[in-house]
């Protein structure tokens, strides 16, 4: 079962391309924590899959770094095995929370765009200015504790053109994952900034091909290593819970009344969550044909497409280009790896 917990939408940065923190400010309360608690001991009784992700989210997360603290500690009497799971951008970072989420987070991951240039074009504190030096000496000393944190890169058109030179900037660093996230939330991307992946890409291939250190990059090759894609469990297995307890089925419907699903007090409403799941039955028109059916994001998730596109079985033009852009990259790396036997 996954919940992803909204502690905050505050946040100590003013990124520009930042889809958080410009809803009306807002934090959860320890009343609503319990709640939480509550709520997933009762859903755990009551369903067969014991395991438990936890995804402690923001705005920047660690603004609420007490209430964190208090939520796993609570949690962890009334349920074992949780995995914690945090995104930061490191900024806020002290000793004291290095070692807190190096002993209880199975997965960190530092917000980092690269070299200072494509960093600082976007990572900005409220004062506009660029968070690199501050991201880069933090996140070395969580590396230092735990070197399995992950680099979670955005990638926006102004960006685009270092992305070769920002991954390798970052295993310099000590990443030895690395997740660039194309930023979908943009409506500037043309062809030619794909064309600019797509080239940057197979840079990123041609280095990781020679590479004496076991990596992990992300985009290169995700079109091979993805699995067909599996019925929404939105309001299922997958819950989202806002700072004041509302329950949305997944991160990018949060704050939006028409998905709402439940509350922490009244449970999850099943006549929602059957309409929820009704919607993966409706095919989308536009994409019958093409091979990535089975695997697009378009064709998964059909609440992505009302968010982005309006309707819930509209494709989304920058989804459709990343997919083909990805499928085009496992392409190269198949060939640049069947050439290396
Ligand atoms: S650090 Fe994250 S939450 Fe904060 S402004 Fe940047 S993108 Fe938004
Ligand atoms: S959005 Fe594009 S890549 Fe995805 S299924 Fe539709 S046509 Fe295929």
């Amino acid at each position: 079962m996954n919940y992803t917990i909204f502690f905050t939408n505050q946040c100590n940065m003013d990124c520009t391309y930042c889809y958080e923190c410009n809803k009306m400010v807002r934090s959860t309360s320890y009343d609503v924590l319990d709640g939480i608690v509550n709520f997933i001991v009762e859903k755990q009784r009551s369903c067969s899959d014991k395991t438990v992700s936890i995804v402690t989210h923001g705005g920047e997360p660690l603004i609420e770094f007490d209430k964190i603290q208090y939520f796993i500690k609570r949690l962890n009497e009334k349920v074992k095995n949780v995995q914690y799971i945090i995104t930061t951008n490191a900024t806020l970072l002290t000793d004291l929370m290095i070692d807190f989420l190096s002993q209880h987070y199975s997965e960190i991951s530092v917000s980092i765009d690269g070299i200072q240039s494509a960093h600082d074009a976007n990572r900005v504190f409220a004062n506009k200015k660029g968070s690199y030096a501050v991201v880069v000496e933090k996140a070395k000393k969580l590396l230092e504790k735990r070197s399995d944190v992950k680099a979670r890169m955005t990638i926006n058109p102004q960006t685009a053109s270092t992305l070769y030179e920002s991954v390798k900037h970052l295993l310099d660093l000590g990443f030895t994952t690395i997740v660039p996230v194309i930023d979908t939330f943009c409506n500037d991307w043309t062809e030619k900034d794909m064309e600019i992946l797509l080239d940057q890409g197979k840079l990123i291939i041609d280095y990781i091909k020679d590479y004496d250190k076991i990596t992990n990059v992300g985009l290169i090759n995700d079109a091979l290593s993805k699995m067909a894609n599996s019925p929404c469990n939105g309001g299922t297995s997958t819950f989202s819970i806002d700072t004041d307890g509302v329950i949305y089925p997944c991160v990018v419907t949060v704050g939006i009344p028409e998905f709402v699903v439940g509350t922490i007090k009244e449970g999850v409403n099943k006549e929602k969550v059957t309409e929820i799941l009704g919607w993966d039955k409706i095919e989308i028109t536009e994409c019958i044909g093409c091979s990535r059916y089975n695997y697009c994001n378009t064709t998964r998730c059909r609440m992505i497409n009302k968010v982005m596109c309006g309707s819930l079985h509209t494709p989304s033009a920058i989804v459709c280009s990343i997919e083909n852009l990805k499928v085009k990259l496992s392409e190269y790396y198949l060939q640049r790896n069947i050439a290396n036997l």
